[in-house]
């Protein structure tokens, strides 16, 4: 197994992640199987209890594993299936060799930071490369480790020191460390400035790991005279000093690796020149391109709780780019916070009600995204009443599809109080209710989590035929609540179809409502198993359907061709 090793300095948010993922994208275009690990330095075991409000979107797995969002970057631009596993935390570290010392495996010994965390740490590493992430039989060719946080930070020290460790242990062939770091300019026609990364990279040989390559953030490209400070400050060969400046968009950042050489520094430093062959990024060429010059917008209007952070909702984002290239459209995404559309509002902030309301008039599409807790539940059931009764294309993911039930349930089957025992526990008519997988007890445990099957009812639905498959899907879910399997026939008298359920089907996966242009809810979060150029089915049919095209789309791909 070869290792390539990205840190960061000087400061966070450096687009280290995107750095790393685009690494894996053009070892993997040199015929490469590429693999990835995420670490992450904070005591959280996993990513399921942190909030999207300060941490962004907590990505699901297939295996159900609850992950920092950049596992979902690696699994985007690699095309891969990560495990739980591929996301190290210290608590996830901790925990285990907590456990082994309360089994009594450590014989008495005193359990310590180094070697005991530093040996479970290199266990892991060694242990979860080998995991195939590509569908193929056998282990990678290459690791991709990212170390999340800036180097020198109190949290990330155990690693660092893991991972010296591990750049001793496989040898000089097997290891690769590429540093990123930024180069900020200062004043109006300012220098560029090494002293940060110099200092960053000091800091890193104080610890006994020397980059390799220097990635480096910055605005404009960097200036020869830059590289030749880097070079001898740094000692790093000019030829492996990689500007990676502004882009119009992240799907550049492989192309311009592959442009300045990066793949083949690299695989000199791992000794892979003689299998690797030249990259071939054809296709993502195409697709920088055709983004950079898309210029027919489409209005989708998000409804959702976490609209300040665009990050919150990063794969649904994605999800939509994906749709939209597909249609070459470029997404236009309004965020609706879904409590400035409630009546309240109109009283209380009665500018930021009426401006909320236009944005959903003016939207070509709705979404509601997945979301827990009863902060905007009000709005989010306007927007979807608005969406059903003016003919306006709507998904409803997760919280979405909960929410549309909740609507059609008050307004066509008169339930006024019609909720989900997740808002109102009193409700006298429960039509979405707690239906946990797991236990009934352990809030930990409750959580419908990972891929599961969703049978189609009839392959004459659009779920179905968008999804290309009369039968079946695998999606990802997480949730506790579902639609109460009590009321399933008075909604379906009244209209409201569930075209897709769980092979028990007592679960319902897929909603759709007859007669309106596109007005589907799903139980599941397909935005996690969106790819560019292999766009979820759901975010299709929405933009399709928003631009009017959906039945041509359909007539065309019909038979799943
Ligand atoms: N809060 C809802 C539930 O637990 C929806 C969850 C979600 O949207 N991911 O069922």
């Amino acid at each position: 197994m070869k290792y390539v090793l990205v840190t960061g300095g000087v400061v966070s948010g450096l687009g280290k992640g995107v750095t790393a993922s685009s690494i894996g994208v053009v070892l993997k275009a040199c015929g490469l199987r590429v693999t990835s690990i995420k670490i992450d330095p904070y005591l959280n075991t996993d990513a399921g209890t942190m909030s999207p409000f300060e941490h962004g979107e907590v990505f699901v797995l297939d295996d159900g594993g609850e992950v920092d969002l950049d596992l979902g970057n690696y699994e985007r631009f690699l095309d891969a299936t990560l495990t739980k596993e591929n996301n190290i935390t210290t608590g996830k570290i901790y925990q285990s060799v907590l456990d082994k010392e309360r089994r009594g495996d450590y014989l008495g010994k005193t359990v310590q930071v180094v070697p005991h965390i530093t040996d479970a740490i290199k266990d892991w590493i060694e242990s979860v490369a080998l995991i195939p992430v590509d569908g193929k039989q056998g282990h990678a060719d290459v690791c991709v480790i990212e170390l999340g946080g800036t180097v020198g930070d109190i949290e990330s020290m155990p690693f660092i020191e893991a991972l010296r460790q591990l750049s001793f242990s496989v040898g000089k062939d097997n290891f690769c460390l590429i540093h990123v770091s930024l180069i900020p300019v200062l004043g109006v026609v300012g220098e560029q400035k090494t002293k940060p990364t110099q200092h960053s990279v000091r800091e890193l040989r104080a610890l006994g790991l020397t980059p390799h390559l220097l990635a480096c953030r910055s605005a404009q490209p960097l200036l020869d005279n830059t590289k030749e400070k880097l070079t001898q400050f740094c000692h790093v060969p000019a030829a492996n000093i990689l500007s990676i400046h502004d882009v119009p968009n992240i799907w550049h950042i492989p192309l311009l690796l592959r442009n300045q050489n990066a793949h083949h520094s690299i695989l000199k430093q791992l000794d892979l020149l003689s299998i690797a062959t030249i990259p071939d990024l054809e296709a993502w060429n195409r697709r920088a391109e055709t983004f950079d010059n898309l210029t027919d917008s489409v209005r989708i209007a998000m409804v959702g709780k976490y609209v300040g952070l665009a990050d919150s909702y990063l794969s649904v984002v994605k999800a939509l780019l994906h749709a939209c290239i597909a249609c070459s459209l470029k997404p236009s995404i309004d965020w609706i916070a879904a409590s400035d559309l409630e009546d309240d509002s109109a009283q209380l902030t009665p500018e930021a009600h009426a401006a909320a309301w236009k944005t959903l008039r003016n939207a070509e599409c709705v979404i509601v995204p997945g979301g827990f807790g009863d902060r905007g539940i009000r709005g989010m059931i306007l927007a979807a009443k608005y969406a059903r009764e003016n003919n306006v294309p709507y998904l409803g993911i997760c919280l979405g599809m909960q929410i549309s039930v909740i609507e059609y349930a008050r307004s066509v089957l008169g339930l006024e109080r019609a909720n989900s025992t997740e808002f109102d526990e009193q409700t006298p008519d429960p039509v979405v209710i707690f239906m946990p997988e797991g236990s009934r007890t352990h809030m930990g445990s409750t959580m419908r989590l990972g891929s599961r099957r969703t049978l189609f009812q009839t392959p004459d639905c659009l779920t179905s035929k968008l999804y290309c498959n009369p039968q079946y899907v695998d999606e990802r879910h997480r949730h506790r609540y579902e639609v109460n399997p009590d009321v399933i026939g008075v909604l379906e008298q009244a209209g409201l179809k569930f075209v897709g359920k769980d092979e028990t089907g007592k679960r319902m996966e897929v909603l759709e409502l007859p007669g309106h242009p596109f007005y589907v809810g799903v139980q599941f979060h397909p935005e996690f198993k969106s790819r560019p150029g292999k766009p979820s089915a759901p975010f299709l049919g929405l933009i399709l359907s928003a631009r009017g095209q959906l039945e041509a789309y359909l007539g065309r791909h019909q038979n799943g061709s």
